[in-house]
């Protein structure tokens, strides 16, 4: 099994906080950037050494940014060229103020069966401050669409930790949240990119960082308030109700191999990870001329043993120890058991049944933790 992730780097306007490669310029390259995706999703298609496809995942940038006659042309290139019939989930990233009823109902005709919406906040003046273009009105109203014409799968994304948050502002958002009961949210504390509009402002002081104390209180009361309506905490970010995790994204924390096609799009086959060029034009010259540009880095014992602990100690399962000595030897092995013993002894890790995972304590200090286990060199 495997899967396929389309990224598609365009946006109506950036918000402040982002770094992920988009542009707002270029309208009219979409075509071109379209027919360079297609072209370049037939020319690797042996990547996946004829695996079944599991899953595709449209990011970005925006893919609602996408006319449906575009995306058709990307659906119809998959489907000539990957073997669907064991496809469990297609996602859409969206922004709210995309998703008319129209654009869902055109959407629903495609294979797309889930959508993941950025709503980030449904205060009104958070959302002007990181320069979204929706307003609540709107997430509330996409919510409603796509549940209209049938996207009953579907995710929205929040962030806490904003500059100025209170505690009632985040339970507000929490409350909005669960009166729409999405079947899937991940939540994200603002982190400050190097290089982004908010980050200048923080080094500016126009504006405070959220202190650890703070955030981890408001991360807590997440988990309690999630836990409390019926959802399952299955990675650090990410919580469902029974059965809508996202399966793209935990093939991810699994290891799983995928193709990545678009500009700035990772691939990852066991072996090896390779990127695209994080530059619109570049990307579609370079498909265009038969020249792709890209970086690649072969993937050495050490490299994987610190990607599975990274990935696996993430979720909710944890780090399946014999499949880590399988893996990396019993040297790993133990080398990883040693480092967790201060954090077994704080009750910050725990260890059952071959699983090392992380306690409701351990996850706000994750970072921490995942930092310990890892090794320099095996
Ligand atoms: S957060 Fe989404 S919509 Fe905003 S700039 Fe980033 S990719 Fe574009």
């Amino acid at each position: 099994m495997a899967g396929i992730y389309l990224h598609i780097p365009f946006c109506e306007s950036r918000c402040i906080y982002c770094n992920f490669y988009s542009t707002t310029r270029f309208d009219v390259w979409k075509d071109r950037y379209v027919a360079a995706l297609c072209q370049e999703i037939r020319e690797r298609k042996d990547y996946l050494k004829g695996e079944l496809i599991h899953t595709i995942y449209l990011g970005g940038g925006t893919p609602s940014q996408l006319s449906i006659a575009q995306l058709k042309t990307i659906f119809e290139c998959i489907e000539e060229n990957y073997d669907l019939k064991q496809c469990e989930e297609t996602t859409f990233e969206a922004n709210p103020d995309d998703l008319t009823l129209e654009y869902l109902s055109e959407l629903k005709r495609l294979p797309i069966n889930r959508i993941s919406m950025g709503v980030q906040t449904f205060d009104n003046r958070m959302l002007r401050f990181l320069r979204r273009r929706h307003d609540a009105e709107e997430a509330i109203h996409a919510i409603e669409c796509c549940r209209k014409v049938g996207f009953d799968n579907f995710s929205i994304d929040l962030i806490y930790g904003l500059p100025e948050e209170t505690p009632e502002r985040w339970k507000s958002d929490i409350a909005q949240t669960l009166a729409l009961r999405p079947p899937h949210i991940s939540a994200y504390c603002l982190s400050y990119e190097s290089g982004t509009p908010l980050d200048k402002m923080l080094k500016k002081h126009q504006i405070k960082e959220v202190d650890e104390q703070n955030s981890l209180s408001y991360y807590n009361l997440l988990m309690k308030e999630l836990k409390q309506a019926g959802y399952e905490h299955y990675e650090i970010s990410n919580f469902c109700l029974p059965g809508k995790y996202s399966r793209h994204n935990s093939s991810y924390w699994r290891g799983i191999r995928y193709l990545g096609c678009g500009a700035s799009a990772h691939s990852y086959n066991g072996n090896e990870r390779d990127w695209n060029t994080a530059d619109l034009k570049q990307y579609i010259t370079g498909i265009e001329n038969r020249n792709r540009i890209f970086e690649s880095e072969i993937l050495n014992g050490t490299t994987k043993y610190n990607e599975l602990i990274m990935t696996a100690l993430r979720t909710s399962i944890g780090i399946n120890m014999n499949k880590l000595e399988e893996t990396s030897g019993k040297k790993a092995h133990d080398y990883c058991l040693k480092m967790a013993t201060p954090h077994l002894k704080t009750h910050k890790l725990e260890y059952t049944n071959g699983y090392l995972r992380l306690t409701p304590d351990g996850i706000f200090v994750s970072d921490d933790i995942i930092s310990d286990l890892f090794i320099v060199s095996l």
